[in-house]
């Protein structure tokens, strides 16, 4: 199991932050806003852990780009290539997005270590 150690990264975390990205960790795959809701942890400090592991090279990030057209994603690219710039042709109803408040997007996380991820709360 890898050790994730944030050291004197992510001060600002309370105890309960602690315990709940210590939880979340222990799937391998997830979404922020799922993790975020299902652990009652706000969605910006849950992204800082989730930026500071990826740096740690202890995760992937991915935007999940979902058009109005579909419930599910109709894109996932790397978080660090950035969002999709528009226009482009959604892949699945074939309409051009003109506008990017015709999209929502998510963070996919996806642990690396493959038995998982422990925290070192300091
Ligand atoms: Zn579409």
């Amino acid at each position: 199991m890898a050790l994730f150690d944030p050291r004197a990264r992510l001060r600002a975390f309370t105890t309960q932050d602690w315990v709940a990205v210590q939880r979340v960790v222990q799937r391998g795959r997830f979404t922020l806003g799922q993790a975020s809701a299902e652990h009652s942890l706000a969605a910006e400090r849950l992204l800082a852990f989730l930026l500071c592991l990826e740096a740690d090279e202890l995760c992937q990030l991915y935007h999940r780009v979902y058009h109005v057209c579909e419930a599910h994603p109709i894109r996932t690219v790397p978080f660090r290539a950035g969002l999709p710039s528009v226009p482009f042709t959604c892949p699945e109803c074939e309409r051009v997005v003109e506008r990017p408040d015709e999209l929502s997007f998510d963070v996919e996380c996806r642990i690396a270590a493959p038995d998982g991820v422990q925290v070192a709360v300091p």
